[in-house]
This record gives C-alpha cells, sequence and structure tokens, in this order.
C-alpha cells in the first residue's frame, strides 16, 4: 500500500503576500532536515505539505524527524487510494483496522476539496461510517467524543486516509531563517537551552557563546556545552558555538574587585563579549536564560546593571517564569537530562558567598575600572574556537 505523509503548518498561513516565501523556506528546512534519511518528493497543496518517500520504510523516521521543524504543527502519514468510493471504503477499514478494534468509539470525518467528486463531505462521511460499522467488529459510532477519528482526505490526485489520534504533534512557529539571527549565551545549565529554543522557534537561527575557565571547568564540562549545543541543532539544523576563553578575565576580576561584585562584572564582561561577537556574525541580539529574581544576579537592579553594557538588544524569553516552567520545558525539549550532569560551570566556580542583590551601576563600573578591560576583552576574543554543530541523532 502506497503511503505519504501530510505536513500541517500554522502561523505562515497569515503571512499574505509573503507566504510562498515561507512555504518555500519551510520546505528547504524540511529537506534539510532530512537528507540523511530519505531524498523525499514534496509537493504544497492548500495549506498541507505532501511528502512521498523514496523508500517507504523510511516514514517513521522520516515523520518523528519533521515534528522537530519549527513552522510546522502536525505531521501525520496517511494512506494513498483511488478517489472512488469503492477503494475509500475498503481502504479506511485496511489502514485503520489498529485503530478500529471492538469497543472503540469512532467516527468518521471527511472533506471534499475535489468538488468534483460525486459525494458531498458529509455524504461521504456517512457512507464510509456506515461501511466500517457494517464490517469491523463492535465498533461504536460516537461523534462528540470519538477515541479514533478517520479522516479522508479527497484531493485532486487522490484519496488520503488516516487516523486523527496517530497524528504527531509539531513545534508550531516560524521556520528557521524567517527571523534572522541571534546569539544565545549557553552555559551548561537548565535555563539557556530553553531560553534557545524558544527564541530559534520563532523563526530565529542561533548562534551560542560558551563561556569556558580552564582548567577551574573541565572538558567534562566543555563537552556538556557542545552537547546541549547538538541537542538544540536538532530543532535548528546546525549551530556555531563559540567558545570563549574566560579564565584570565576571571582571576582578574577575582584578584582586583571587591568579592561582592564579582558576579556582576563577570556577568558584564560576557555581555560585552557576546555583542562583539553577534556583530562579527550578522547575529541582531543576544539571548540569555534570565528570569527576574532567580539569583542575585537576576534582580532586576542586577539586569540594569549588565544590560547597560550593550547596544544590541537582549532577549530573555524566560524572564517571567517559574523554575517549574522551565524545567518542564526543557524536558519536553530534551535537553533536561544533559542540563543536570554535575560538571562545573565557570560562574560556579568563581561564585561569591554575598552576592549584591541591589547593586548600583556606578559602585560597580567603580569596582570594574580597577581592570584593563580593553586588553582583557581583546585577549578573550583572539583566543576563541569557533565550532559548527550538527544534531545529535
Ligand atoms: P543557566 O541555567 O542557563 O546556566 P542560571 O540560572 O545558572 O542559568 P546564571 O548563571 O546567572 O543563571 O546565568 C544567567 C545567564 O547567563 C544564563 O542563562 C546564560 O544565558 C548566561 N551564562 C551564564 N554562564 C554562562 C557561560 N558560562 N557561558 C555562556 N553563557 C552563560
Ligand atoms: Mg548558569
Amino acid at each position: 500500500m502506497k503511503e505519504i505523509i501530510l505536513v500541517k503548518y500554522g502561523e505562515i498561513i497569515l503571512k499574505g503576500g509573503n507566504r510562498p516565501k515561507f512555504e518555500k523556506l519551510l520546505m528547504d528546512n524540511i529537506r534539510n532536515a532530512v537528507r540523511n534519511i530519505d531524498n523525499i518528493k514534496m509537493s504544497i497543496a492548500q495549506a498541507t505539505i505532501y511528502i512521498t518517500p523514496q523508500n517507504n520504510d523510511n516514514i517513521d523516521l522520516i515523520c518523528e524527524r519533521l515534528s522537530l521543524v519549527f513552522g510546522i504543527v502536525s505531521v501525520t502519514k496517511a494512506g494513498v487510494f483511488e478517489k472512488n468510493m469503492d477503494a475509500i471504503r475498503s481502504g479506511a477499514a485496511e489502514y485503520c483496522k489498529n485503530d478500529l478494534l471492538p469497543g472503540r468509539k469512532f467516527k468518521v470525518e471527511a472533506k471534499r476539496a475535489d468538488k468534483h467528486f460525486p459525494l458531498t463531505s458529509v455524504e461521504i462521511s456517512m457512507d464510509v461510517g456506515g461501511y466500517l460499522d457494517d464490517v469491523m467488529d463492535g465498533l461504536i459510532c460516537d461523534v462528540h467524543d470519538p477515541e479514533a477519528t478517520v479522516k479522508i482526505e479527497i484531493r485532486d490526485v487522490a484519496a488520503y486516509i488516516y487516523c486523527e489520534q496517530n497524528k504527531l504533534a509539531g513545534q508550531g512557529g516560524m521556520p528557521i531563517g524567517a527571523g534572522s539571527k541571534a546569539t544565545l549565551l549557553l552555559s551548561g545549565g537548565i535555563d539557556s537551552p530553553v531560553a534557545g529554543h524558544m527564541i530559534a522557534k520563532r523563526g530565529v537561527e542561533i548562534d551560542a557563546v560558551n563561556f569556558f575557565s580552564f582548567p577551574y571547568t573541565s572538558e567534562r564540562a566543555k563537552e556538556k556545552v557542545i552537547e546541549l549545543a547538538s541537542i538544540l541543532a536538532k530543532y535548528t539544523s546546525k549551530i556555531n558555538l563559540h567558545i570563549v576563553p574566560f579564565t584570565e578575565i576571571q582571576l582578574a576580576i577575582r584578584d582586583n574587585c571587591p568579592e561582592e561584585h564579582m558576579t556582576l562584572i563577570m556577568r558584564r564582561f560576557m555581555m560585552k563579549i557576546s555583542e562583539k561577537i553577534a556583530l562579527k556574525n550578522n547575529s541582531m541580539a543576544l539571548i540569555t536564560g534570565e528570569s527576574v529574581g532567580q539569583v542575585a544576579s537576576q534582580t532586576l537592579s542586577a539586569l540594569n546593571v549588565t544590560n547597560s553594557v550593550v547596544n544590541i538588544p537582549v532577549l530573555r524569553p524566560l524572564i517571567g517564569m517559574d523554575k517549574k516552567e522551565i524545567v518542564e520545558r526543557a524536558r519536553t525539549i530534551d535537553t533536561f537530562s544533559t542540563s543536570i550532569l554535575p560538571y562545573e560551570d565557570c560562574c560556579t566556580v568563581f561564585t561569591p558567598k554575598h552576592p549584591t542583590t541591589n547593586p548600583k551601576k556606578i559602585n560597580i563600573e567603580r569596582s570594574e575600572s580597577k581592570l584593563d578591560a580593553e586588553n582583557l576583552i581583546e585577549k578573550a576574543v583572539e583566543g576563541i574556537e569557533t565550532m559548527t554543530i550538527y544534531p545529535k541523532m
């Protein structure tokens, strides 16, 4: 039996005159997401992308990959049948037999896009519903609360049949490439990967920056960040990761600045260096995993102090979220178990016992003025190691 994949997309439909451009982008991203599985054929009609794999054995794996592609709302495989009622009746019974078991509540929902087809949508639904009720054992027709909804789409070239409940939910959002690029400050923690996923979901390409304090943070900690980037790359297709040597800056801060200001000064260096990297790589904004009040460096006065060193927008998609909500998202996007691996982050190594929670910018600037910031930043930027991270499969 021939099968195809039906991909439904969401917000793109609202894009008016730009819609074809976004549809093309989504199709390019789809091809890219499955390029190492199958050389698929694609067509598009009535807000659905039709995908035919070269090899039917790949179909489940392709559906799984597509469920991670931003812009897609749902993915389902469907049986392909001739457009006559005999073929449609027996096709529905055969293709949905595992969903139409004895005792199941079911209904049939037909949609006739091809208006030349002799029966209306309602007539097709009633006809096939009656047929399934006759030939399948113990089915219960229930149009209000069905456990199995047999969908029939009559299109120009064929009739497509599937069971609604077998649809995979997609990520939603917009296709990557629709919204230029932003630079994610990616630590090894729980929050920043979630923040990156949320902005990428809006169609934004992501570069990542990690600050690394060898030998205070181990090679394992670096591997963990690479692993997190490779999980994020499952959604974005690839990520350029810039690893910035941060030890010298941290030691200079530790040796020259008041302990209670250490974290904020360090965060200001991170922001400044990230902005430099962003500007060099055509990136329009920074992304952090900050959330109001989560730690001392994330009170509003602290955020003012760290924000004031950069001029490009800083996107903080987690800003109003509780830790519990962030953890839930981290589990959903599959970064949580990697994030909680116990390797030191560069911040945890140099954490003061009593960080200021209500800092004044002028005091922080005074403490910071003891450092040759320009020279320290220049050296760190010179030492950046950049790698392209591909999806972890
Ligand atoms: P996370 O769970 O994302 O590490 P956090 O709650 O530990 O966040 P902080 O350590 O204050 O919070 O960091 C705030 C934000 O600063 C992080 O979400 C991340 O965007 C960025 N950040 C912190 N440490 C690093 C690092 N070593 N490299 C890159 N970015 C960092
Ligand atoms: Mg952290």
